[in-house]
C-alpha cells in the first residue's frame, strides 16, 4: 500500500519564469560542447545586488555568476529564454542538456539544490571561457576576451558605485543602507559627480570594445555585464550627466 504519494513537479514553470540558472562549474562542458552559447549568458558582477531564496537574503555578491539572460519584458524581465509555456504547461527547449540547477532545482523539496551548491562553484568568466578556447578557434579571440574582462573589472568595478548609490540613499529594499540617512551638501554633489563619472566611464570602455576591438555587441553581457547605468537604475537611481 502506498502510504505517501511521492511530489512531482507540476511543470507550472514558476521557477523558470522567475529566472534561468547560475552556471556551476560543472556547467563549462556545456559552453565547451557548443549546446550553450556565450551569447545567451549575462554576468552578475562582484558587488552586484543578489537574492539568495534558500537563505532569504539580499547582500551584494562577493564572487561574479554567469545567468542565462532573461526574454525581458515587464513582468517577468528574467524569464529563462528557454521556457516554452503550452497549454498551460511549462516546457524546456534545452532539457536535454539543461544547466546543472535546473536538473536539481525542485520548488517543493530543495534538498537536491542545497547540496548541488554546497558541492560546486558557480563558473567564473575566465573558466567559462577556458572552456570556450577548447572549443573556439582563433585562441588570440579569447585571450583577447580575457584581458577584456579583467582591464573592465579593474577599471570599472561595481561595488564602489552600487556602495555610493545606497550612501546616496538608492538601495534595494531589504538591502545594506537601506534607510540610512542619505549624504548631503558637498558629500551628495561629490558621490553624484562620482557615479556620473563612473557611468561614463563604463560606457565608453563598452564602446571601445565594440568599435575598436571588434567585439560583438552581443557578447557584451557576458563579457562585461550589465551597463553600470541599468545596475543604478535598478536601484532607481539616474545620474545625469551634464558635461
Ligand atoms: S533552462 Fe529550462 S529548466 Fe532551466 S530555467 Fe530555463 S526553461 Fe527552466
Amino acid at each position: 500500500m502506498k502510504l505517501f504519494a511521492q511530489a512531482t513537479c507540476n511543470r507550472c514553470g514558476q521557477c523558470c519564469l522567475r529566472g534561468g540558472p547560475v552556471l556551476m562549474r560543472r556547467d563549462a562542458v556545456l559552453l565547451e560542447e557548443g549546446s550553450l552559447l556565450p551569447q545567451a549568458l549575462v554576468c552578475l558582477r562582484p558587488g552586484e545586488w543578489v537574492r539568495d531564496d534558500v537563505r532569504r537574503a539580499l547582500y551584494q555578491q562577493t564572487e561574479e555568476r554567469l545567468k542565462l539572460t532573461g526574454a525581458g519584458g515587464g513582468t517577468h524581465p528574467w524569464r529563462c529564454q528557454y521556457l516554452r509555456m503550452r497549454e498551460g504547461s511549462a516546457e524546456c527547449a534545452a532539457y536535454l542538456r539543461r544547466p546543472a540547477q535546473c536538473a536539481a532545482l525542485f520548488c517543493q523539496d530543495t534538498a537536491s539544490l542545497e547540496k548541488l551548491l554546497a558541492e560546486d562553484k558557480p563558473l567564473s568568466r575566465s573558466a567559462a571561457l577556458d572552456a570556450l578556447s577548447r572549443r573556439l578557434p582563433p585562441s588570440a579571440e579569447i585571450a583577447l576576451w580575457q584581458e577584456v574582462v579583467m582591464a573592465h573589472e579593474e577599471q570599472n568595478p561595481v561595488r564602489p558605485a552600487l556602495e555610493l548609490a545606497a550612501a546616496l540613499g538608492f538601495a534595494p529594499p531589504g538591502g545594506d543602507g537601506e534607510g540610512r540617512p542619505p549624504l548631503d551638501g558637498i558629500a551628495h554633489a561629490d558621490a553624484v559627480k562620482r557615479l556620473v563619472l563612473a557611468v561614463r566611464t563604463d560606457a565608453a570602455f563598452r564602446e571601445l570594445c565594440t568599435e575598436r576591438a571588434g567585439i560583438p555587441t552581443a557578447l557584451l553581457p557576458f563579457l562585461l555585464g550589465r551597463p553600470l547605468s541599468a545596475l543604478l537604475a535598478e536601484v532607481g537611481l539616474h545620474p545625469v550627466d551634464r558635461s
